[in-house]
């Protein structure tokens, strides 16, 4: 007898979604992850003594109901200020997101002017047919193929919005709908770094537009387009591992996995770390398919084909996150006070223009460090006290384009300049930010795939580009047309169909997939 009915590599959140799902449905689960904290880039750690970080991922953008339902993800206290972010350039208006349609509406008419609310509604209404081409809400169904897409048109201008998603760039849409450069600066910089940041192209390269079609996409129920956990992301896995143990799941924390062992077309198990092993018949990962299928598995046992393909990822995730611990409250300088009124630092963007944003993004590919990055800087201690000691704030800095190859300078000393000029651009706004600084902690894409194992840092576990969405990204089995030839391996991580982001809709997918084939109903 195997000890486990299954094993499931990794506890970040679509780890810990499968193995909720797997031991809920009767399975015998246990979870190993290689870290000493569950919820891998949708965690939060205290990484300065009393100050609490959302070490990677922060936001939850749309879930599907059925997935919040069914995880009960509605149970969990959030915070919801009532702007979601304010987003600035150097030229145009600030950006603020209200929570309430009503108010947002009524500030892009007032500070952006009519064409630009006319703009933004038409920019929302481009993304529905994409969201659907893609199946971004999709839940336990197969990707689909690039015809399938298409036939989810029931319009010519939605079969336009398809065909930009799939070879057009964020600039063509957005220069159609928001297309002046200095008015609708802040508009156009916010939706271009929404979209990039998941690709690694600039807003004018083509294939960039499907980033902008995954992160406009709005669900069905009327879920926010951005929810914050009270206590911080990490409030997430804290509640999957509290439902996978209290059904008897074992999650064993420090356990890295070395391998994934089969024999005679069937997986029987992982072997650890420390050379030991444990047997199950279903191994569920949660990593990216290529190291997967390419380091856990031995290859050799996989068609050569399957190999090649999950080999061609392209991974080259090209940001740099920051983490502070403040000694108080930043200050910000005109014409921008109105981010020292309570709350308002909650989520801020200091961003280039979309026309900056490209040529940084063409300077990063030759390895030059932009002199004044795009910045989504978070304070959330601003509306969740308990983050950070009293007086103090916890603030995390998400930046681009951080030069993953080319040839100045070394790794180390990039990741040097590029974070002495984050800090600079946030203090030419809120002059007495550097002075506030107790510690601070730098994480580049090479130091991200050292903690979590994503290649190249990547957390899409795969870019958002055309080439690797549809039947391009695989399921739970592999893709449509070239499926893992191994019983009971299911994948599970971002880099699947569902991903990537906090969606749980690959964990979800993996999980009832693995319980359906073993025969039992969830
Ligand atoms: C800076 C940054 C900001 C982001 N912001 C957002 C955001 O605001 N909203 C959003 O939706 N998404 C965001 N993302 C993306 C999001 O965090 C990820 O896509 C998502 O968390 C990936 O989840 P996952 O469960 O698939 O993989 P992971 O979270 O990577 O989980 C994989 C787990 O496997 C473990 N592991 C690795 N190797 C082994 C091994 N050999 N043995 C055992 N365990 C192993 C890892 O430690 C990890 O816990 C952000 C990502 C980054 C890096």
């Amino acid at each position: 007898m195997s000890d486990y009915d299954a094993i499931v590599v990794g506890a970040g959140h679509n780890g810990l979604t499968a193995a909720t799902i797997l031991q809920r449905g009767g399975l015998r689960t246990v979870c190993l992850e290689a870290n000493h904290y569950a919820g891998g880039m949708a965690a939060s750690v205290e990484l300065v003594e009393g100050f609490h970080f959302e070490i990677a991922g922060s936001v939850q953008f749309p879930t599907p109901g059925t997935i919040r339902e069914d995880l009960g993800l509605d149970t969990l206290p959030t915070v919801e200020p009532d702007v979601m972010s304010t987003n600035i350039t150097d030229s145009g208006p600030p950006l603020i997101f209200y929570r309430d349609p009503m108010r947002l509406m009524t500030h892009l008419g007032e500070a952006h002017g009519n064409e630009a609310l006319m703009g933004m509604a038409a920019m929302f209404a481009w993304a529905q047919a994409p969201a659907r081409a893609l199946g971004r809400f999709d839940v336990r169904q197969a990707p689909r193929s690039y015809d399938e897409m298409y036939a989810c048109a029931t319009t010519e201008q939605e079969r336009q919005a398809i065909t930009d998603m799939l070879f057009g760039s964020v600039t063509d849409v957005i220069d159609r709908h928001l297309p002046d450069r200095d008015k609708h600066a802040s508009l156009r910089a916010m939706l271009s770094f929404l979209a990039v940041n998941t690709t690694y192209r600039g807003p004018a390269t083509p294939g960039s537009a499907a980033g902008l079609a995954y992160g406009l996409a709005s669900p069905p129920d009327g879920m926010p387009m951005m929810t914050k956990f009270a206590g911080g992301v990490g409030a997430v896995p804290a509640h999957l591992g509290r439902m996978f143990t209290e059904n008897g799941g074992e999650l064993r924390l420090r356990t890295r996995v070395r391998a994934i062992l089969a024999a005679d077309g069937r997986i029987s198990g992982v072997r650890l770390e420390d050379g030991s092993t444990i047997t199950a018949p279903i191994v569920v990962s949660n990593l990216s398919p290529d190291v997967t299928l390419t380091e856990l598995v031995d290859p050799s046992i996989l068609p050569a084909d399957l190999v090649a393909r999950v080999s061609r990822v392209d991974h080259r995730g090209a940001y740099l996150q920051m983490h502070f611990a403040l000694d108080g409250r930043p200050e910000f300088a005109a014409p921008y006070e109105l981010l020292n009124e309570p709350g308002m630092q909650q989520s801020i963007g200091l961003f280039s223009t979309t026309e900056q944003l490209q040529q940084q993004w063409e300077d990063c590919r030759h390895g030059i460090v932009p002199p004044d990055p795009s910045i989504a800087l978070q304070i959330p201690s601003d509306g969740d006290a308990g983050l950070a000691p009293p007086g103090k704030h916890a603030a995390s800095a998400f930046a681009l384009w951080f030069p993953v190859q080319g040839r100045h300078g070394d790794y180390a000393s990039r990741r040097t300049e590029m974070a002495r000029r984050v800090i600079a651009k946030i203090t030419r706004y809120a002059p007495g930010f550097e002075s506030l600084i107790i510690r601070n902690t730098t994480f580049a894409p090479m130091n991200m795939e050292r903690m979590f194992g994503a290649p190249g840092g990547d957390f899409c576990q795969g870019l958002l580009h055309p080439d690797q969405i549809g039947t391009n990204r695989p399921g739970p089995r592999g893709f449509a047309d070239l499926p893992i030839p191994l019983e009971g391996l299911y994948l599970c991580g971002a880099g699947c169909h569902g991903g990537p982001a906090i969606s749980f809709i690959p964990g979800y997918n993996a999980g009832y997939q693995a319980l359906e084939d073993a025969g039992r109903r969830g």
